[in-house]
C-alpha cells in the first residue's frame, strides 16, 4: 500500500530518551523543558525572531486572529485545506474569497483589493504546498488600507524566500507540525512573531490569560503543546536534513519521468523561493481524468488525495459566490504520494500507472 503521504518516525530509542527525560523531570505540560529546547531549536533553524509553539496548527490560526483582535471580514483564498475557513467562522469572523491565481494556486493579489470593505480587518493568504505568495504586493496592499496579514503557513516549514524564511512575513504566520506534515509534532504547530510585545501576549492567550502574577489578565484558551509532542519534535528536528534530502530526490524522481509529458502541468513556482517538496501536485486537462487516473491507481493500491478538493467557497457552511478559478483547478488538481521512503522503483510504478492511464484515455476520447 503507498499512501499520499507517510509520517515520519524517528529512531525509537533516540524518542525514549527524550521520554526518560520527561519521567525524571515529571512535569509533562505547561511549558516544560522540552517545549522550551524545541522552541529554541526552531527559532534557530527556521531563523525567525520569535515563535510560540502550540497543541495543533488550527488553535494557531485563531490564536493569531486573537492576537490581533481581528473582527468583522478576513480576506482570504479558496483553495486551501478546511481550517483555513473555519477556523475564521468558528472565531465569528466573515471568510470573504479572492480567487486564485490558476499558475502558482495561491491568492491572486489583483484580485484582493475589489474584496475590501469597511469591515475588513485582515488578509489570510496561504502558501499553498509550500509555494510562497506574492507577499511584497499582498504587504502593499495591506498597508495601504491599514490591515493586518496572517498567513497559512501550514505547508511552508523551511521554505526559503530571498534570502530569509517565508515565516518571516506577514504580522503572524502559523505552521502546522501536525502527523502528516513534512515536520511533525504528532498533532502540533506554532505561531511566528516579529515583535517582543505579540510573543509575550501569544504566551499568555495560550495559557488561559495568565499573566506573571498568577492571575488571568487577559481572555486566554489552553493551546499548549505538551511534553511528548516536544519529544517527537526535538527527534524528528534531529533528521530534518535526512528527511528533506530524501523528498528532493523523490521529487526529482517524478519531475524525471513526468516533465515533460504534454497531459501534465505543474503548479508554477516563485522564482524567489526554495522548495520543501511538501506535495507533489499534478494538473491535468479536466476531472474526468483526475478520476480515471486516480481509481486506475488506488486499483494497485496507491492512494493519491485531491488536495484540496471541494473549492472552500462550495462547503455547505460557507456564504460565498463561486470562486470559478479555485473550482476549476480543485477539479483538475491531484497530489500523488510524497515521502522520503518512496524508492525510484516505486515512482517508476506510479508514473507508469499514471501514463498508462491518460494514454488509454485520451485514446478514448
Ligand atoms: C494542516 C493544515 C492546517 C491545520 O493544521 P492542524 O495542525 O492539522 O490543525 C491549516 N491550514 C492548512 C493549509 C493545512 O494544511
Amino acid at each position: 500500500m503507498i499512501p499520499v503521504t507517510k509520517t515520519y518516525l524517528p529512531n525509537i530509542e533516540k524518542y525514549q530518551e527524550y521520554v526518560e527525560r520527561i519521567f525524571a523531570s515529571n512535569q509533562l505540560t505547561n511549558n516544560g523543558v522540552l517545549v522550551r529546547e524545541l522552541e529554541n531549536k526552531l527559532k534557530n533553524y527556521l531563523g525567525v525572531p520569535y515563535l510560540v509553539l502550540v497543541s495543533n496548527g488550527t488553535l494557531a490560526l485563531q490564536l493569531a486572529y486573537k492576537l490581533l483582535d481581528l473582527e468583522g471580514e478576513v480576506i482570504t483564498t479558496p483553495f486551501s485545506f478546511v481550517a483555513t475557513t473555519s477556523s475564521l467562522i468558528w472565531g465569528g469572523l466573515k471568510p470573504v474569497f479572492a480567487d486564485i491565481n490558476p499558475e502558482t494556486l495561491n491568492i491572486n493579489v489583483t484580485k484582493i483589493e475589489e474584496k475590501i470593505t469597511w469591515d475588513t480587518s485582515c488578509i489570510l493568504p496561504v502558501h499553498v504546498f509550500g509555494n510562497p505568495c506574492e507577499v511584497e504586493k499582498i504587504q502593499e496592499i495591506a498597508d495601504r488600507y491599514n490591515l493586518k496579514v496572517i498567513y497559512d503557513a501550514a505547508h511552508a516549514f523551511g521554505t526559503g524566500y530571498k534570502g530569509s524564511n517565508i515565516l518571516n512575513f506577514g504580522d503572524v504566520s502559523i505552521v502546522s507540525f501536525h502527523a502528516t506534515k513534512l515536520f511533525h509534532t504528532v498533532e502540533g504547530g506554532a505561531i511566528i512573531l516579529q515583535n517582543e510585545e505579540l510573543y509575550k501576549k501569544a504566551k499568555q492567550l495560550i495559557n488561559f490569560g495568565f499573566g506573571s502574577n498568577g492571575i488571568p489578565e487577559v481572555l486566554g484558551i489552553n493551546a499548549k503543546m505538551n511534553e511528548f509532542q516536544a519529544a517527537m519534535g526535538l527527534s524528528v528536528l534531529d533528521d530534518i536534513d535526512i528527511i528533506l534530502s530524501k523528498r528532493r530526490q523523490v521529487h526529482k524522481f517524478y519531475q524525471g519521468r513526468l516533465a515533460s509529458i504534454s497531459h501534465i502541468n505543474f503548479v508554477s513556482f516563485n522564482e524567489f523561493g526554495t522548495r520543501n517538496y511538501s506535495y507533489f501536485p499534478i494538473i491535468l486537462k479536466n476531472e474526468e481524468l483526475v478520476l480515471g487516473v486516480k481509481q486506475a491507481l488506488e486499483e494497485h493500491e496507491i492512494f493519491p488525495r485531491r488536495y484540496f478538493y471541494p473549492s472552500l467557497d462550495r462547503l455547505s457552511f460557507v456564504d460565498s459566490p463561486p470562486m470559478e478559478v479555485s473550482g476549476e483547478m480543485a477539479n483538475r488538481i491531484l497530489c500523488l504520494p510524497m515521502y522520503g521512503e518512496l524508492s525510484e522503483s516505486m515512482v517508476d510504478k506510479i508514473c507508469h500507472i499514471i501514463l498508462n492511464q491518460i494514454t488509454i484515455m485520451e485514446k478514448g476520447e
